[in-house]
């Protein structure tokens, strides 16, 4: 077991080497203070619209989210959870009264699998890397679960696997492109046609001709 630096959030620590983990959440809230970071993957919009009874995903980006713009280009964004205004900057989806989420059954991928931190969970079988947070010190390491078998308790996420690498692949290439007025409008494309305009389903067939025709602009980039 080794507790290294985690690369994503500088001053914080991961563990790394662990094969399964006891852990059972006490409801704190911990997790769900300093946010307005959560990324929302496009399948998530409409889940989670649907999931808030609300009309369409664009009912739920302009009430819960907000855009992050990516390389600082205002035709190039995701979306992340908005944080509500108080000190602690509570997740706009935290209920104080029940002390839930308020969408636990249909939340993102970085709230499902915390403790544990990959994007590429059926790969690791053997070993994993746990976010090393105050509620994990209760938890006993080597015991419990493995990280495979916690998703596998819950299918959305395994099923959804295949389009997330796809979006994320899709994401990383789009980062490192050049960007120039001459390709502004098919980024703006790419941006609205990944995130907004859902109405309520599923999501994971309209997600996939979503990024069918995200990929193919793409190449034009
Ligand atoms: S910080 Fe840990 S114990 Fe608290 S709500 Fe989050 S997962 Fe549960
Ligand atoms: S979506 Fe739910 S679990 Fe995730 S940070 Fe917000 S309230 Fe917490």
């Amino acid at each position: 077991m080794r507790v290294v630096e985690n690369p994503y959030y500088p001053g914080m620590t991961i563990i790394e080497g662990v094969d399964r983990i006891d852990f059972h959440c006490k409801r704190c809230g911990g997790c769900c203070r300093y946010r307005g970071d959560i990324t929302l993957f496009p399948q998530d919009i409409p889940r989670i619209a649907k999931h808030l009874g609300l009309k369409s995903g664009d009912d739920f980006l302009q009430n819960y989210a907000e855009k992050v713009f990516i390389k600082g280009k205002p035709t190039f964004y995701k979306y992340v959870i908005k944080a509500k205004s108080d000190n602690l900057k509570t997740c706009i989806l935290y209920d104080e009264e029940k002390k839930a989420c308020k969408i636990h059954e249909a939340k993102p991928p970085a709230c499902f699998f915390f403790p544990f931190v990959t994007n590429d969970y059926r790969k690791i079988d053997s070993e994993c890397v746990i976010e090393d947070a105050p509620c994990i010190q209760e938890s006993e390491l080597g015991k419990g679960k493995k990280l495979i078998e916690y998703v596998k308790a819950n299918p959305l996420y395994e099923e959804e696997f295949d389009i997330r690498m796809r979006f994320e692949r899709l994401f990383v290439e789009l980062k490192v492109k050049q960007f120039s007025h001459m390709n502004e409008a098919l980024y703006s494309a790419i941006s609205k046609r990944l995130f907004e305009g859902y109405s309520i389903t599923d999501g994971k067939k309209e997600v996939e001709e979503r990024l069918n025709d995200a990929e193919e602009w793409a190449i034009f980039i």
